[in-house]
Order: structure tokens, then C-alpha cells, then sequence
């Protein structure tokens, strides 16, 4: 894998607190106080205190013994590989993970999987307190979920209008396989992210969604591409119940009448030519806030498509 720089353009625009943003960039800068960095300003070495091994950043991130443990335990869809020569790959690589759906978090677990790694380290270091690995990743995902559910606090009392248009009208009480789906079309490069999370009774594996497609003309496009690709999945892996929810609400009311529009023929009669592989398969809107999951990992598939920064 070629070294690559590009997450340190994406620093600041990591869904991640402004502690942790800090953090991970003097991760980046060789600014954080491992015997490596420490030895390049002229500082005598010192060994990990955990494991005796050279203390390098690459080390307290991923070989130490304590580390490893950690990434083998996280509840990511990709684990980095051992075989890693640098921080920096290995940034990019966990800023591309997913975390996986039963955890609930829809901003990235692995800043604070770092996080808790580094505290580790100087706990251990400075005040001879040892922690397991299992206590690192609880720690790393509660405070995830501590972070995350204080943004949307934020969020849901900004948008607390009299608006109910948006609002389901009941809960919805789902059976059989769910799958929230959602796309993150670019007008400018004409690209789009498709994102799906299946949960419920029988998921397909893996229980994500995520690629992303060129010559994309409309997002309305997109988002049919990613009901039918959870359609595709699902039939192929013999779900016979599938409930398939979108934050657009055009195209599930097309689907709702059978309906199309001549952009998307093609890929509407897939959706309803596979329907018959289905015991029941139903469509439903649900209002974007409740489909952040499927929102993220569409955006991230649309990231890892685009060279350039998104923009903040
Ligand atoms: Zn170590």
C-alpha cells in the first residue's frame, strides 16, 4: 500500500471531537511523546512499559500486545493488518473502517480507540496503572457514544419546529430483515456513495452496503441504486422478508404505486422483478435523522471515491 497523506487533509473534518481532532494531529506531526519521536529531538530511547518492545507510535497504535488485542476486539468491518509500516497508513486504512451496526455509533469508533490507547499508555507510564484490552475498547465506545449523543442532543433541539412533515407518524413495528438504505450523490463529479445496514432477523454477510458509482446523473438515481442493491443482497442471500427503509421520499412513494420514471426504469423494474423472490418486501420512508448509519456509510463509500477533499 502506497503512503498516503490524504486522511491528515480530512483531520478536521473527522466526525470526531475537537480534543480528539488535536490529538490526531499531533499523532500525525510526530508531536506525541514516544520514545521514537522523543529520540529524533535527541532524548535518550526507552522501551513500551507494557511490553519491553521500541516504543514507536506504530507500536503503541497497533503491535503492542495491548493494541492488538484491542483492534481484534473492535466491532469494525475491517481490522488492520500487522504487516502496517506507518502511522499514517494506518489512519488511512481504520478511517476508512465501518463500525459495525449492533454498536449504534454513527461517527467513527477508531479516534477513540487511539484515544484510550494513548491514555493507556500514559497511565501505565507515568503512574504504573495497567488496563486490559477489553477496558481500552468499552472506554473508546463509550465515550464515542458519550460524544455522538451530545451532538444529536444539539441537533434535535435546534430542530424542535412545529415541522411534523418530516416525522414518522408511528413508530413503524418491523419484522423479518431490515435495511436502511441511503446515497451521497456529488453533482459536481457526478459520483455517489450507496450505503445499506441490514439488521434484524437474518442478515446477509457482510451486513453492509457500500460502494460507490461514476456517471451518476441525478441523486434520485443514487438512492434507487442503493434500494435495489439491498433488493440484490437480500434475494441473494434467500431472505424471504425484507423491509427496505429511505430517507427519500420520492422514490418510496414510486415504489409504494409500482411506479417509475424513465431515469430510472431500469433499475425499477429490477427492484420489482426481484420482488417476487420475496415473501413480503415493503418500502418505507423514514425521516433522515433516523437513518444516520446508512447516511454515513454512504458518505464514507463516496469519500474513498473521491481523491480530492470534500470540502468542509
Ligand atoms: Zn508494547
Amino acid at each position: 500500500m502506497p503512503p498516503t497523506l490524504d486522511w491528515m487533509k480530512h483531520i478536521w473534518s473527522i466526525k470526531t471531537s475537537p480534543k480528539l481532532k488535536d490529538f490526531l494531529w499531533k499523532v500525525a506531526n510526530k508531536a506525541i511523546p514516544v520514545s521514537r519521536n522523543l529520540e529524533r529531538r535527541g532524548c535518550p530511547a526507552f522501551r513500551c512499559k507494557k511490553c519491553g518492545g521500541e516504543e514507536d507510535d506504530l507500536h503503541t497504535f497497533l503491535l503492542c500486545p495491548l493494541a492488538k488485542t484491542v483492534w481484534d476486539l473492535a466491532p469494525l468491518l475491517e481490522r488492520p493488518e500487522e504487516s502496517l509500516t506507518s502511522i499514517d497508513t494506518l489512519i488511512s486504512l481504520v478511517n476508512k473502517s465501518i463500525t459495525l451496526p449492533p454498536v449504534g455509533l454513527y461517527v467513527p469508533l477508531w479516534p477513540w480507540i487511539l484515544w484510550q490507547l494513548w491514555k493507556a499508555r500514559n497511565n501505565l507510564f507515568f503512574d504504573n496503572r495497567s488496563i486490559t484490552g477489553e477496558e481500552v475498547l468499552h472506554k473508546a465506545i463509550k465515550d464515542a457514544k458519550e460524544w455522538q449523543d451530545a451532538q444529536t442532543e444539539g441537533v434535535t433541539t435546534k430542530q424542535q419546529t412545529p415541522n411534523q412533515s418530516t416525522r414518522s407518524a408511528t413508530p413503524l413495528q418491523l419484522s423479518g430483515t431490515i435495511c436502511h438504505v441511503d446515497a451521497a450523490w456529488k453533482q459536481e463529479t457526478k459520483t455517489c456513495g450507496i450505503g445499506g445496514v441490514f439488521t434484524g432477523a437474518y442478515i446477509p454477510s457482510p451486513p453492509i452496503i457500500s460502494y460507490s458509482r461514476r456517471f451518476i446523473s441525478s441523486a434520485l438515481i443514487a438512492e434507487a441504486l442503493a434500494v435495489r442493491s439491498a433488493v440484490m443482497m437480500a434475494a441473494s442471500s434467500n431472505i424471504q422478508s425484507l423491509t427496505v427503509l429511505s430517507d427519500s421520499q420520492v422514490l418510496i412513494l414510486l415504489l409504494k404505486a409500482k411506479d417509475s420514471r424513465p431515469a430510472l426504469h431500469g433499475i425499477m423494474s429490477d427492484i420489482y422483478h426481484l420482488s417476487r423472490l420475496f415473501k413480503t418486501l415493503s418500502f418505507y420512508f423514514i425521516p433522515r435523522l433516523e437513518n444516520r448509519e446508512a447516511d454515513h456509510v454512504a458518505k464514507l463509500a463516496l469519500l474513498s471515491a473521491t481523491e480530492l477533499p470534500m470540502g468542509e
